[in-house]
């Protein structure tokens, strides 16, 4: 098939008008934290709060959350025999953020496969190719019985102050707990602290309202494994968001409704899903020992070009990058220039063919035109759902496009939009989470390190450590991240495991040694970020994209932002180069003591 011609200087013309729309001075700022009169949109809807006596002991490792951060590296941790390790977490259980997210439809967007941890360690095999919430949920608390980590966890707490005492740090938390611990690992996740858009009036709304992060079943009826919201059926509900929480929820809430108004400011690209159950047959077949790193490997080659012979995941991640690597195989000479050229040419396709399937879905052509994405597609976060768009067509479900500005006003009784008041009885807020803020802010707490050094002192003109992990002037102290790793952000796990592998072989080592401490040097430190900066930098967001917290909301961070990224040879050669830096047990750059 031959494909249309396209005028690219009018696509990228048509881009820079859709970016400059939504361009606006505040960039974070427009944001509302979820404090002081805020505050009750964090209360935990799930767990009942139990009362204990604070810790005052003593334990090896610490863990600062309960996510797939802290589960992976615990998971480690006790496999590299450490028997107390502490887990600690807001929440009132395991699960990070499929813990808070039980939104209706909510699903991993990875495949299963790669996206769920430790599969082949805990013998579970995902039911389906995109599990849903429940089932992560589920496998999260696995996990923590599989590995015991139950044993020493402590839920509903927030660390409040991390002080190093030397050869151990001393542990504060919001229950009045202050005990020390040897070792510290934090994986406080990417996107963990909810926000609400700072809307005029949002205070003044008398129905009911909520964040999708804390999604008020008894108010909705219905449950997260996907019962219908039957106490919706006489309610006007309006959603505000299109990001992927919404994308999710959107269907569920449009079967659910009487009368539904989605609040749009940025359309998302919504590609095909193609979610299947898990044949056991085939899953038999797969799962033969090594399996889960087989397939995390073929998926991380696949994503950052990478030779892999066979596509396993085969989906619209990998998608792609299949895309992208038969458009440079067309190439006769391979120079920046022509690569990006060659970059750009197949997003441009790809980009059309979402905007098709628009048209092609939703019946009503003036809605259809706009749910369509001006962007390349890693401008924002790429969704995939066989759902969502053909909610549209329901009667009762009304896109309200705002033109790229947002909402404009709340009132006691609805939501202003382009000059028009929709009248609602629910606002639910499907307004994603903090991201670009400072680490200290967003973990809640400070590390006093060596010498009474803070790291919001150390980091106040960005991230610095080694391997994303290591922090120099805090001993003992790991960091939990994709960030200055990997960077693999199309499977977090993916960074979390290596991560969490990395750190149980250096704690390992250092107990089995008898150091107290160990600590990054400065200068391995400054030569791992000479080296990040050497890099293209990340392939996501960027200034030509239309705002989103994939370039910090179109506002330039300067070094801050170059920080943001990842090792220079991509995903595939950073996870092959920490294997082999590991397994030399020398861990150059690290000084034990
Ligand atoms: P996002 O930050 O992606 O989306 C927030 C939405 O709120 C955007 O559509 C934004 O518009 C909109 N918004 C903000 N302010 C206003 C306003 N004043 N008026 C109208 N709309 C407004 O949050 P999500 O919770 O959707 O997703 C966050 C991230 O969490 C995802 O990107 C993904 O990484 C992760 N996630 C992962 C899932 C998975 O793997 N299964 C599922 C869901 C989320 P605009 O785009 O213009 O800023």
């Amino acid at each position: 098939m031959t494909r249309p011609v396209l005028d690219k200087e009018a696509l990228r013309r048509k881009y820079r008008q859709e970016r400059d729309k939504r361009l606006r001075p505040d960039g974070n700022d427009q944001y509302l934290r979820l404090t002081g009169r805020f505050a009750h949109y964090l209360d935990d809807p799930y767990t009942p709060w139990t009362e204990r006596e604070p810790k005052t002991d003593h334990v090896t490792v610490a863990v600062v959350g309960g996510g797939f951060a802290g589960l992976v590296t615990g998971a480690r941790l006790k496999e590299a025999g450490v028997d107390d390790v502490r887990i600690i977490d807001k929440a009132g259980d395991f699960g990070g953020t499929w813990y808070w997210n039980r939104y209706p439809g909510a699903q991993c967007d990875t495949a299963s496969y790669v996206y769920m941890p430790l599969l082949e360690e805990t013998g579970h095999m995902p039911t389906e190719k995109y599990a849903h919430a429940p089932e992560i949920l589920e496998h999260c608390r696995r996990i923590g019985k599989h590995y015991g980590l139950y044993d020493h966890a402590l839920f509903h707490t927030e660390v409040v102050d991390l002080e190093w005492l030397g050869g151990r740090w001393l542990v504060r938390t919001n229950r009045g707990d202050a005990f020390t611990t040897q070792f510290v690992a934090m994986g406080i996740g990417p996107l963990h602290v909810p926000k609400l858009p700072g809307i005029p009036g949002i205070d003044d709304f008398r129905g009911h309202s909520f964040h999708t992060s804390r999604w008020d079943y008894a108010y909705t009826g219905g449950d997260p494994s996907g019962a219908p919201m039957d106490r919706l059926a006489d309610k006007r509900v309006a959603v505000i968001g299109t990001g992927a929480t919404a994308v999710q929820c959107v269907p569920h809430l449009a079967r659910a409704c009487k009368v539904l108004y989605v609040f749009q400011r940025t359309p998302s690209s919504v590609d095909v899903r193609g979610n299947c159950p898990t044949d056991p047959d085939w899953f038999a077949s797969i799962a033969t020992p090594g399996w889960q790193q087989r397939w995390l490997e073929n998926f991380t080659a696949m994503q950052t070009g990478a030779a892999a012979e066979e596509d396993l995941v085969m989906d619209g991640w990998t998608d792609i990058a299949r895309r992208v690597r038969a458009k440079l195989n067309e190439l006769d000479e391979l120079t920046p220039e022509t690569m990006r050229a060659a970059f750009e040419d197949s997003d441009f396709e790809k980009m059309e063919e979402i905007r098709a399937r628009v048209d092609a879905v939703v019946a009503d052509p003036e809605t259809a035109g706009k749910l369509k994405a001006w962007y390349r597609q890693l401008c924002k976060r790429p969704c995939f759902h066989d759902e969502y768009l053909q909610a549209f067509n329901l009667p009762g479900t009304h896109l309200v496009d705002t033109d790229g500005k947002g909402v404009e006003r709340i009132t006691q009784t609805g939501v202003v939009a382009a000059g028009r008041e929709h009248e609602v009885d629910c606002v639910i807020y499907a307004s994603g989470f903090e991201v670009g803020t400072d680490f200290t802010r967003r973990a809640g707490y400070d590390l006093t390190g060596r010498d009474g050094v803070r790291l919001s002192e150390r980091w106040a003109d960005g991230m610095r450590t080694m391997h994303g992990i290591h922090v120099h002037g805090f001993p003992n102290a790991f960091l939990v991240q994709h960030s200055q790793g990997a960077n693999l952000l199309s499977n977090i796990p993916h960074n979390l495991v290596e991560a969490g592998r990395t750190i149980a072989m250096i704690v390992g080592h250092a107990l089995d040694h008898g150091f107290a401490e160990v600590e990054v040097t400065k200068e391995a430190e400054d030569a791992w970020i000479e080296l990040l900066l050497s890099g293209p930098g990340t392939l996501l967001g960027g200034p030509d994209c239309t705002p989103g917290y994939y370039n910090n909301e179109g506002q330039d961070l300067g070094l801050r932002g170059w920080l943001n990224v990842g090792y220079p040879q991509g995903a595939s050669a950073y996870f092959a180069y920490i294997d082999r830096w590991r397994s030399s047990n020398t861990f150059d750059g690290l000084e034990f003591r």
